[in-house]
């Protein structure tokens, strides 16, 4: 709000907008306020995220934490800075092995599988890739390393069978990112079960090592044949790719407690230095007004989605509310969100085929006022999205920008205003990842719509409708098979 007030009365230049200093405000769960953005390094952005645990396909509750924080990656990147982005995928897991006993197979087999759906799914929300995309299992040495600095420094012990716990009273700042008080602290409902639960000096204690049970993967190591606890991952991870001390940690706000309290616990008390400086946490994705979760049953995967709608409209709707407001999923709000996406598309759209005419004639002074306005909502977008990150009234920025463009278009419009206002409208909209050429890329629902008219034309003898589309659906890189259990399809 303050931002907002200072940049309305003093709008930005882009020399103001290219100077990352004073302006970014991030809500820092820790102090539980807003702070400017302080980067450790000049023009540098170390930030991690906590990544999925790849068992299942992802559902769009996971997608909240990709796409929001996938936006505050670009939008870093929009004010010049260099951002490394880590985000961990974590492979080795008790669900993960269950699913591979389920269905016969080595947990890596589980692990790739959904990695690469996953990855698949990112890339249709257009979430950009990560600087690094870390695996636990390809970790275990760092996590080896930094379990045995805390042995030795006293912030951990090894239980009789061979169970390493992080010893939380030996560690000052533990309840300081949850805002607890540690004695009133349960252990976390995430805490993985494990033998030697009686080795525990404290029942706050967490593991850092496990011995393995029978069938489970395990790695050798200096206390155990085993397997590393989940906390320790991404602590080991963020300190390999990022260093000891990281600008942005970020996840949902399911994470904050015991999983992020519990990485700065063996982060800090390893290096001895503060860890994060900001801890962003994105609000759950809702259904009806639960939270939506493998475990209550309440989801929707990202590919269900795709079936219905292109998943920029996914992005779109999630991004149309602030991240640290709880968003409930609906398919009216998803109807809304298709809309207003359309809007903005044809916005675009519009201002390219007045760019084609290629009216080459002097910018006339109604458009240069016309861009002088655009300019100031370029500024409004920009004080949205340094008021730590409102992207809600970043759209609202966009939208006044296009309601300006398709109000002022007309026949004799110059190819420089079209380009002026195409250069204001575009890079912002990259900011939130919508993609602004629109897409011909057809949907599986469509496909299958289209089939069952083939289907029904062939019952009907019309053999040249049938023909037609099958051809139709070849021009669009669709591949249909007659095979004896029905049509099959792929895309070429
Ligand atoms: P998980 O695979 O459960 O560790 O979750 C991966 C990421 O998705 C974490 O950052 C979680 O906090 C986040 N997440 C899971 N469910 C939701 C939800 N319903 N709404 C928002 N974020 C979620
Ligand atoms: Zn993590």
């Amino acid at each position: 709000m303050y931002l907002q007030i200072q940049r309305i009365a003093l709008p930005a230049t882009d020399a103001q907008v290219k100077d990352k200093r004073n302006f970014m405000k991030i809500f820092n769960t820790l102090s539980k306020r807003k702070e400017e953005f302080v980067p450790i390094e000049e023009g540098k952005v170390r930030m991690y995220v906590c990544g999925p645990t790849v068992y299942n396909l992802i559902h769009i509750g996971n997608a909240r934490p990709m796409i929001f924080f996938d936006t505050v990656r670009r939008y870093f990147e929009y004010r010049g800075y260099d951002v490394n982005y880590v985000s961990n995928f974590t492979d080795v897991d008790d669900k993960i092995i269950n699913k591979a006993i389920e269905e016969g197979v080595d947990a890596s087999v589980i692990s790739t599988r959904y990695i690469n759906e996953c990855k698949k799914d990112m890339e249709a929300m257009n979430v950009l890739s990560a600087t690094k995309n870390p695996l636990a299992t390809e970790e275990i040495g760092g996590m080896e390393e930094m379990i045995s600095t805390l042995i030795d420094n006293g912030h951990a012990y090894v239980a009789k069978d061979g169970t390493v716990y992080f010893r939380v009273k030996s560690f000052d700042g533990y309840g300081k990112l949850s805002h607890k008080n540690i004695d009133e602290l349960q252990s976390g409902f995430r805490e993985i079960k494990v033998t030697g639960e009686d080795g525990k000096e404290d029942s706050n204690d967490f593991v850092l090592w496990k011995p393995k049970k029978d069938g489970e993967p395990y790695w050798d190591s200096p206390w155990s044949k085993g397997r590393p606890g989940w906390h320790i991952e991404c602590s080991v991870m963020s300190k390999k790719y990022l260093g000891d001390q990281i600008d942005i940690h970020g996840g949902g706000e399911d994470l904050i407690f015991p999983h992020h309290e519990n990485e700065i616990a063996q982060s800090e008390s390893a290096s001895g230095k503060s860890f994060a400086n900001y801890w962003m946490h994105n609000a759950f994705l809702n259904i009806d007004n639960k939270k939506m979760s493998k475990s209550l049953g309440n989801f929707f995967t990202v590919r269900d989605i795709s079936e219905k709608y292109d998943l920029q409209v996914l992005r779109f709707f999630m991004l149309s509310a602030h991240y640290r407001s709880p968003l409930n999923f609906s398919a009216e709000l998803m109807e809304a969100s298709k809309n207003s996406l359309e809007r903005i598309l044809t916005g675009v759209e519009n201002l390219k085929d007045v760019q084609k005419k290629n009216n080459s004639s002097p910018i006339t002074d109604a458009e240069l006022s016309n861009l002088e306005m655009a300019k100031v909502l370029k500024d409004k977008f920009v004080a949205a999205m340094d008021d730590d990150f409102n992207t809600a009234d970043a759209i609202s920025a966009i939208f006044e920008l296009i309601k300006l463009s398709n109000t002022s278009l007309n026949e004799n419009s110059t190819t420089e205003y079209a380009n002026g206002l195409l250069n204001i409208i575009e890079p912002l909209c990259d900011v939130l990842g919508i993609i602004t050429e629109r897409k011909t890329e057809i949907l599986d629902s469509e496909i299958e719509d289209l089939i069952e008219q083939r289907t029904q034309a062939r019952k009907n003898k019309d053999f040249a409708l049938a023909d037609k589309i099958r051809n139709d659906l070849l021009d669009r890189g669709i591949v249909l098979e007659d095979t004896r259990e029905g049509v099959k399809w792929k895309r070429s």
